[in-house]
C-alpha cells in the first residue's frame, strides 16, 4: 500500500503532491475515522491555507461531523484547544519549516497529539480502499476563538507574579509564522518589554525563512545586543520549535536551551524524560543528577509525545529546539517553552545557565542520497562498528562520551549525520572519519 503519512502528517508540494482532490478525499477519511464528534481545523500563515481548511472542514460536514474553524493560530495553539475544549479531533493546516511552496495536514488525536502510526494506517486504509461514509446529515461549521485559552493554559503553568517583577525585556524574532497571533500577547500578560521581529505573518516567509537555524538568526542576535534585553526567542513557521539567543547576542543550539528547560522542570517535578536517540549526553547527565529515567525513542517529534503520553513523562525535547511540558501538553510548544525560560533566568541569566551545562561539542550535516544506498551505508556501517545501537538507522559510541550517527531523513532523499564528543578535536577526527566513510559508500 502506498503511503499518505510522513514523518510528521501529510506534507508536500500544494497543488503538485498535496491538491486539493487529495486534501477532500482525505477529509473523507477522517470524517470517517473520527466517526462522530466535533472536530477543531485550524491553520498557520501559509498561503494556501484557507482554502485547505475550507476544503477539509467541507469533507468532514459531508461525512456528517460538525468541525470548528480556529482560524490562523500556531500549531500548539490548535493542539491545546482540541486537549483542553473536549474535541473529538483536531486538524492542522501546516507544512511547519518546510519551503513556502509546501503545506501539509497533520492530524491529531482527542488527546491533542498526532496520530500513531497505527492509527495513520487505518486513515490510510480508508483512504485507499475508498470506505467513504457519505451521510445524508450535514455537519454544521462555525468559527471559534482559541488563542485565550491558549495563552491562559501556558499562564497557569509558571509563576505569573515573580516573572511579572522581572520585567524582562524579550526580542522575538517571529519569522512570518503563526506565533505573532499569540507569543507578543502572551509575553506582555507576563509583564515583559517585547520587541518584535519579522512578525508579519507572511507565507511566503520572507525575513529569514521558515525554519530558525544557527545561521540565520542574526537580525536577533544583533536586536539583542542592541536593545540590552534578556533574551531572544526565534520560532518556526508554525510555532511549536524555539531557539534561544542569550544576552550577549549569542544563539544556542536547541538541545543547550532545551537542556536548560529540562533541568528547571525536573528540578522541581521528578518524572519520566523522553528524548530521540540523537540527543545529547547532556540529557542524560541532567537526568542522572536528579533520578530521572529517559527513554529514548526514534527521531521525530510524534515519537516523542506519543511516547510521553505513554509513559506520563514529565518532560519531552529533541536537539532542533522542540521541547514539550508534559503537565501542560506532551506536544513541541513554542510559546510554552518562552514561559518556561523567562521562569528559568528569574535568578540567573541565560549566558550563566548555558555557561554551566556540561561542555559537549556537536555537529550535524545531510548529504542528497536513495533510499537503497542509505541502507547499504547503514547496513555497513552496523555490520562494523562494536558498540552500535539499531533504534533509527545506526548510532556507534566510540567511547562513553563521543558517538556517530547516520540515519535516512523520514521526509526527504537524504542521509543525516550527527555526532557529539567532549573533545573538539576528537570530535572533527570522528567527523572526518565518518565522512569518508561516506563518500566512499556513495560511490
Ligand atoms: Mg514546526
Amino acid at each position: 500500500m502506498a503511503k499518505l503519512f510522513g514523518t510528521n502528517g501529510i506534507r508536500g508540494v500544494f497543488g503538485k503532491d498535496l491538491t486539493l482532490e487529495l486534501a477532500l478525499k482525505v477529509s473523507y477519511a477522517l470524517g470517517v475515522y473520527y466517526n462522530d464528534g466535533k472536530v477543531i481545523v485550524g491553520y498557520d500563515g501559509r498561503n494556501s491555507n484557507t482554502i485547505l481548511s475550507r476544503i477539509v472542514r467541507a469533507g468532514i460536514n459531508s461525512i456528517g461531523l460538525d468541525t470548528v474553524d480556529a482560524g490562523l493560530i500556531p500549531t500548539p495553539c490548535l493542539q491545546y484547544a482540541t486537549k483542553s475544549l473536549n474535541y473529538k479531533g483536531g486538524v492542522m493546516i501546516t507544512a511547519s519549516h518546510n519551503p513556502p511552496e509546501y503545506n501539509g495536514i497533520k492530524v491529531m488525536e482527542s488527546d491533542g497529539i498526532e496520530l500513531s502510526r497505527d492509527n495513520e494506517l487505518r486513515i490510510e486504509d480508508i483512504y485507499f480502499n475508498k470506505n467513504f461514509r457519505y451521510s445524508t446529515k450535514i455537519g454544521k461549521d462555525e468559527q471559534i476563538e482559541v488563542t485565550r485559552n491558549y495563552i491562559d493554559g501556558i499562564k497557569s503553568m509558571v509563576d505569573i507574579e515573580k516573572i511579572k517583577k522581572r520585567n524582562f525585556k524579550v526580542v522575538l524574532d517571529l519569522g512570518n509564522g503563526a506565533q505573532a497571533v499569540t507569543a507578543p500577547q502572551l509575553l506582555r500578560e507576563l509583564g515583559c518589554k517585547v520587541i518584535m521581529i519579522n512578525e508579519n505573518i507572511d507565507g511566503s516567509f520572507p525575513g529569514r525563512g521558515s525554519e530558525p537555524t544557527l545561521d540565520n538568526l542574526q537580525q536577533l542576535s544583533e536586536s539583542v545586543r542592541k536593545e540590552e534585553a534578556d533574551i531572544g526567542v526565534a520560532y518556526d513557521g508554525d510555532g511549536d520549535r524555539s531557539i534561544f539567543c542569550d544576552e550577549y547576542g549569542n544563539i544556542t543550539a536547541g538541545d543547550r536551551s532545551g537542556a536548560i528547560l529540562l533541568e528547571h522542570v525536573i528540578s522541581k517535578y521528578k518524572g519520566t524524560i523522553v528524548t530521540p536517540i540523537n540527543s545529547s549526553v547532556i540529557i542524560d547527565i541532567i537526568a542522572e543528577k536528579y533520578g530521572c529515567k529517559v527513554i529514548k525513542t526514534k527521531v521525530g517529534s510524534v515519537e516523542v509525545s506519543r511516547k510521553m503520553a505513554e509513559s506520563n513523562a514529565i518532560a519531552g525535547l529533541e536537539e532542533n529546539g522542540g521541547f514539550m511540558y508534559g503537565k501542560h501538553i506532551a506536544v513541541r510548544d513554542g510559546a510554552m517553552s518562552t514561559a518556561l525560560m523567562l521562569e528559568a533566568i528569574l535568578e540567573e541569566r541565560y549566558s550563566q545557565l548555558i555557561n554551566r551545562l556540561p561542555k559537549y561539542y556537536s555537529y550535524k550535516t545531510k548529504f542528497p542520497c536513495s533510499k537503497e544506498k542509505a541502507s547499504k551505508i547503514i547496513n555497513s556501517l552496523i555490520e562494523e562498528g562494536e558498540r552500535v545501537d539499531t533504534l533509527d538507522g545506526v548510532k556507534i559510541w566510540i567511547d562513553d562520551d563521543s558517538w556517530i550517527m547516520v540515519r535516512l531523513s523520514g521526509t526527504e532523499p537524504i542521509i543525516r549525520l550527527y555526532a557529539e564528543a567532549k573533545d573538539k578535536l576528537k570530535l572533527e577526527k570522528i567527523i572526518n572519519e565518518y565522512k569518508g566513510k561516506i563518500s566512499r559508500l556513495l560511490g
